[in-house]
C-alpha cells in the first residue's frame, strides 16, 4: 500500500472505554475507528471534494486473519494441511488480498475478475481456488495450466474438464496428471437461513450437485470411481443467516460421502476437503461473535473424523474476515425535516450499501455519528433518516435511527462495512466509487498517530464518461 499522509496528530478522545488515555496500550477497535474519523478529517481525506470515503482498519484484518489460523490450529491434527482462502468478492481489493496473503491467507476467486485480482496481489496458485457456477471452457483450461485448485459446479462442467485433460492442459505438451487439485461442489440441502437470497443449500439451490436429489449420490461416487484425479469434495452451506450447526451439518454430510467414495475406490483417494465459508457475523455492536474458534469447536463436535489428519483442509471465509473493519465515513450535506421526520443527506447510499438499501430488514447497519471535526457528536438522541444521494426514495441507510441530531457539515459512519459494501459499488446515478484508505493508528505517550495509506483512489468524473461509453459518443447517429 502507498502512503499518502503521515503521522496526522490528534487528541485521545475515547469514546467507549476502551481508549485508555496515555497508558500507551493498544487501543480497541471502537477507539482506533475514531482516531481514524479524527484524523480523516484533520488530514483532509473526507472534504467537500471527497464526501464519501471508505476506512479499512489493518490491525483489525490481521487480527481476524490470526484469529481464524489458530481457531483451525487448535482443533486439527498436527500436520494437517488447512488452506484458508479468502472469498475474494467480499472485499475484491488487491491491497486487501495482499495484506491477508501476508498473514498467510489464499484467495477463493469466482470469476476471471477476481482471479486476475488475486494474481496481482501475488497469490500464488496453490493457495487459489476457483469455484464459480459458470466456468467457460477457455477459464477451466487457464486454471487447469495454472494449477490452481477447481470444484466443478455441476456435471457438465466435470465433462469440460475431461475434455481439457484429455487434450491436455494449456500448455502442457501431453495428456496426464494436471496440478490443479480438482474437486465436486456438493449442495448438501441441509436447508437455507433467515436470509433466502444468501442460502446456498437448499433443496433448489443454484449451487452444486444436489446430494439429496434421486440417484445424485451414486452418480457422485461413480463419477469419482471413474476419474482417480478427483481428489476433493467442496460444500459450502452456509452465509449470513445461517445457523452455525446447520453449516456444520452441511460439513458433516460431505465428509460422510467422502468415506463413502473413499470406501468404495479402496484408498484414499478424496484428500481434501473444502469446507467453504459463511461464517455470519454480528453487526449489531462491535463484539465479534460468533468467532471462529466457537465454529471450529463445533466442527470438532459434529464431525471429529474430519480434523484428526487424514484430509487436509480448504476453507473460504469472506464477510467474517472483514465485514467489522471497514467503515464508510460521509458528510452530511443537508439536514433538513419531512412530516415531521428530521432526514440527514448523506453521500452514502445505495452505491456503497446496497443490500442496506434494498433489503433493509435484513442487512441494518449501524450509524454512529459525528461533528464537523470527526469527534463523536453527544446529545440526545433524535429518531432520524440516514439518506444518501441517490434519485429514489428508498436510497435510506438508516430509517427512523435515533442518534444525536445530525447537522450541516457533520460526519455520518455506517459501521461494518468492510465486506460486500464499499467494495462491490453499484453504479447508480453514475455515482463516483469512492476511496478506500487503510488506516493504522497508534496510541503513545506523545498523542495518537493515523497513518492512512491508499487501497484504491477514488473513481474520477471523466472514467465514469470513459466506463458510460464517452469513447463511442457518435455509436448510434446510424444512418437508417
Ligand atoms: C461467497 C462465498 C464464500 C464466502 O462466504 P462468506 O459468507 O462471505 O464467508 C465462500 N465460498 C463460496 C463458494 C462463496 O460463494
Amino acid at each position: 500500500m502507498a502512503s499518502v499522509q503521515h503521522n496526522g496528530r490528534t487528541t485521545p478522545h475515547g469514546t467507549d472505554g476502551s481508549a485508555d488515555g496515555g497508558t500507551g496500550a493498544a487501543p480497541g477497535a471502537a477507539a482506533r475507528r475514531d482516531l481514524a474519523v479524527r484524523a480523516a478529517v484533520a488530514q483532509g481525506l473526507i472534504s467537500e471534494a471527497e464526501p464519501v470515503v471508505a476506512l479499512l482498519d489493518v490491525a483489525g484484518i490481521r487480527a481476524s486473519a490470526a484469529a481464524l489460523r489458530t481457531a483451525f490450529d487448535e482443533v486439527t491434527a498436527p500436520g494437517t494441511a488447512v488452506l484458508h482462502a479468502f472469498a475474494v468478492k467480499a472485499a475484491p481489493l488487491v491491497a486487501v488480498v495482499r495484506l491477508l496473503g501476508e498473514q498467510g491467507i489464499g484467495a477463493e476467486v469466482a470469476s476471471p475478475g477476481e482471479l486476475a485480482l488475486a494474481r496481482a496481489a501475488g497469490v500464488r496458485p496453490e493457495h487459489t481456488v476457483l469455484d464459480s457456477p459458470a466456468k467457460t471452457t477457455a477459464e477451466l483450461r487457464e486454471a487447469l495450466a495454472l494449477g490452481i485448485a477447481v470444484n466443478a459446479d455441476n456435471p457438465q462442467e466435470l465433462a469440460r474438464i475431461d475434455a481439457v485433460i484429455s487434450s491436455g492442459p494449456g500448455s502442457s505438451p501431453s495428456p496426464g496428471p494436471v496440478a490443479s487439485p480438482l474437486g465436486l461442489r456438493i449442495n448438501a440441502q441441509v436447508g437455507g437461513g433467515s436470509i433466502g437470497a444468501l442460502s446456498t443449500a437448499t433443496a433448489t439451490s443454484k449451487f452444486g450437485i444436489a446430494l439429496r436429489d434421486e440417484g445424485a449420490r451414486a452418480w457422485v461416487v461413480q463419477a469419482y470411481l471413474d476419474r482417480p484425479w478427483l481428489t476433493r469434495l467442496h460444500t459450502h452451506s452456509g452465509s449470513q443467516g445461517v445457523p452455525l450447526e446447520r453449516m456444520a451439518e452441511g460439513v458433516r454430510t460431505v465428509y460422510e460421502l467422502a468415506e463413502e467414495i473413499n470406501a468404495a475406490a479402496g484408498r484414499r483417494q478424496i484428500d481434501t476437503l473444502d469446507i467453504g465459508g459463511g461464517l455470519p457475523v454480528n453487526f449489531t455492536s462491535d463484539e465479534e461473535t460468533p468467532t471462529y474458534a466457537a465454529y471450529a469447536r463445533l466442527l470438532r463436535e459434529t464431525v471429529p473424523g474430519l480434523l484428526d489428519g487424514r484430509y487436509g483442509l480448504v476453507t473460504e471465509f469472506g464477510r467474517s474476515l472483514l465485514a467489522k473493519h471497514g467503515t464508510v465515513l460521509t458528510r452530511v450535506e443537508y439536514a433538513k425535516s419531512a412530516g415531521g421526520r428530521p432526514i440527514a443527506v448523506t453521500h452514502a447510499g445505495a452505491q456503497v450499501a446496497t443490500r442496506t438499501v434494498y433489503d433493509p430488514a435484513s442487512w441494518p447497519l449501524r450509524i454512529a455519528a459525528y461533528d464537523a471535526g470527526g469527534r463523536p457528536k453527544t446529545g440526545p438522541a433524535v429518531a432520524q433518516d440516514i439518506a444518501g444521494p441517490a434519485c429514489f426514495a428508498g436510497d435510506l441507510l438508516a430509517e427512523n435511527r435515533p442518534v444525536p441530531l445530525l447537522e450541516q457539515g457533520d460526519l455520518v459512519a455506517a459501521l461494518d462495512t468492510g465486506a460486500y459494501y464499499f467494495s462491490n459499488h453499484y453504479a447508480y446515478n453514475s455515482l463516483a466509487r469512492p476511496g478506500v484508505f487503510g488506516f493504522v493508528a497508534t496510541h503513545g505517550a506523545a498523542g495518537d498517530a493515523v497513518r492512512f495509506a491508499t487501497v484504491r483512489a477514488a473513481q474520477t468524473v471523466a472514467e465514469i464518461v470513459t466506463e458510460s461509453g464517452g469513447g463511442y459518443a457518435d455509436a448510434l447517429l446510424l444512418d437508417d
